[in-house]
């Protein structure tokens, strides 16, 4: 049967081009399917970066995997030659009964992660770029950074279809169904089949999975790049990723976060819950208020940072009900399996979350600890 695989991957974004990657790499025939161009700008690792850390205290699973995914993450840069991890160090401030600096000094407790806890005196030495409220402290990990997700995925799926795997790109799947032969899809150009599925279509996941216990809500979320007053103060290089927790402070809510200047800008967000859209939304609308919520975190800790908004950039969180990943067998067949709801902090994980979709399609189990991130969960 020529259009016979061992696993076809149906969205090729960040768990998807990794998970075709270490299937490959394992001598399966893959076939991978987009319903867009790979990489693209309306997928969830749009917007260049997206920060790493290891201090997770969501989860204490979620450390075991963090070290794993570090490893994968090497393992691509050394089998590709391209660059995708930049050890910066994350600077985490707030007060210290914050959300923000009380986790990230038992993350790196319970785990015994290196972390260097800062004063306020300290922070403001050794930061000056920042003008913190009183009371505010600082939490330094020099292991965490950013990667750079558009070229990871790019990386990946290149890296793939080296290895063989098939790629079929601006073609949607329209269903899938099982057999006693296997699995059939079909896009919107014909069909295919394979011994195994992988589904792992981000914000589109609700309907392709069939699983209307399992609630994902897709959000609006706003990435920024500012034209700083003061460049050199921030240089890649001697500016860290940095995250501001400013919970109690004034009117502030939610997490900001940004990263070093890359070319002549500045790239900062908000971490918190956005505004609920359709998973379909193609993402390239922006309003004045989005502007603002870039600029708001900068007038009042990074004065030096402030100047020209150069863009806005909208990406979609895919939110589980609970905050943690969707990671599991699909309760219709043990021949599909499909990762989603990464709620926002999915990136990081993608080079793990790949080689635990690998495992789970050729191996049928994973040594890995996804046990918190399973069905059973939602389905009781
Ligand atoms: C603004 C923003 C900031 C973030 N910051 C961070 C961060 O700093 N650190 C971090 O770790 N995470 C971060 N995240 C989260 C992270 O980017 C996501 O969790 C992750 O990208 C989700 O990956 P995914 O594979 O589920 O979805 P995607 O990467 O979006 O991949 C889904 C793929 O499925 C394809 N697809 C959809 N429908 C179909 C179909 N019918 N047929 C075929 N293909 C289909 C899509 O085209 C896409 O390529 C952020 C997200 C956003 C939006």
């Amino acid at each position: 049967m020529p259009d016979h695989h061992d696993v076809i991957v149906v969205g090729v974004g960040s768990m998807g081009a990794a998970a075709c990657y270490q299937l490959a790499k394992r001598g399966a025939r893959v076939l991978g399917i987009d319903s867009q161009s790979v990489p693209n700008t309306n997928s969830s690792y749009n917007g260049d970066t997206r920060v790493i850390r290891l201090s997770y205290q969501e989860h204490p699973d979620y450390v075991p995997l963090l070290r794993d995914a570090y490893q994968l993450w090497e393992e691509i840069e050394q089998d590709t030659g391209e660059k995708l991890l930049h050890k910066t160090g994350v600077l985490y401030m707030g007060f210290p009964d914050g959300e923000a600096i009380s986790g990230v000094k038992l993350a790196s407790k319970t785990h015994n992660l290196p972390c260097s806890t800062l004063t306020h005196d300290e922070l403001a030495r050794q930061f000056p770029q920042f003008t913190l409220s009183a009371g505010m402290v600082g939490a330094l990990e020099p292991e965490g950074g950013y990667l750079l997700s558009e070229l990871a995925v790019e990386t990946y799926a290149k890296a793939a279809q080296q290895l063989g795997t098939k790629l079929l790109t601006n073609e949607p799947l329209i269903n899938w169904a099982i057999d006693s032969n296997g699995v059939t899809v079909r896009t919107t150009s014909g069909t295919h089949t394979a011994a195994k599925l992988i589904l792992c279509a981000g914000a589109w996941s609700g309907d392709l999975l069939r699983l209307p216990d399992v609630p994902l809500t897709v959000t609006r979320q706003v990435l920024g790049w500012v034209r700083p007053g003061q460049p050199a103060l921030f240089q890649h290089g001697d500016f860290p990723v940095w995250n501001i927790d400013p919970n109690g402070d004034g009117d502030l809510t939610g997490i900001y976060y940004g990263f070093p200047m890359s070319g002549d800008t500045l790239k900062l967000a908000r971490h918190h819950p956005g505004t609920p859209m359709p998973a379909d939304a193609v993402t390239d609308e922006t309003f004045a208020a989005d502007e603002e919520e870039i600029l708001l975190p900068l007038r009042r800790y990074l004065p030096g940072a402030l100047g020209q908004v150069r863009s806005i950039k909208v990406c979609k969180y895919t939110n589980s009900a609970d905050g943690h990943f969707i990671v599991d067998r699909h309760p219709e067949s043990e021949r599909v399996h499909f990762a989603c709801g990464f709620s926002g902090h999915g990136f990081k994980f993608a080079s793990v979350i790949g080689k635990v979709l690998s495992e789970l399609a050729l191996d049928g189990k994973t040594e890995r600890p996804i046990g918190f991130l399973g069905l059973s969960r939602f389905c009781r």
